[in-house]
């Protein structure tokens, strides 16, 4: 991903619309580009402060919010990523329990 391409992704990060797969992408590339991770932030303290503003909650650390939803989406992907593998691990050894069955049926005759 270049940084343009990230830059394009850091409100639709903040609003929580990205797919599986650009997050993914972007949460890769925040953590290897300084440029980007500061564009992010900057975005970040802007919309979430004014949100905070808004709901006139309390000031709160923004840099610690930030680090906190990127932890959660990186977490959030992992689970998918281990459900994905369990899904199909499940399926797979469906499959071989029902062949595993089918072959003992046919030995008995
Ligand atoms: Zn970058």
């Amino acid at each position: 991903m270049t940084c343009k391409e990230a830059e394009q992704m850091v409100m639709p990060y903040i609003n929580k619309e990205l797919t599986d797969k650009e997050l993914s992408a972007f949460l890769s590339h925040i953590h290897i580009c300084q440029d980007c991770y500061e564009e992010l932030e900057i975005y970040y303290t802007i919309y979430t402060g004014l949100a905070q503003l808004e709901e006139g909650g309390e000031d709160q650390n923004l840099h610690r919010l930030l680090e906190e939803s990127l932890r959660m989406s990186e977490l959030q992907l992992r689970g998918r990523k281990f459900f994905n593998i369990y899904y199909v691990l499940s399926q797979v050894l469906a499959m071989a329990a029902l062949s595993i069955i089918m072959v003992m049926e046919i030995l008995k005759i």
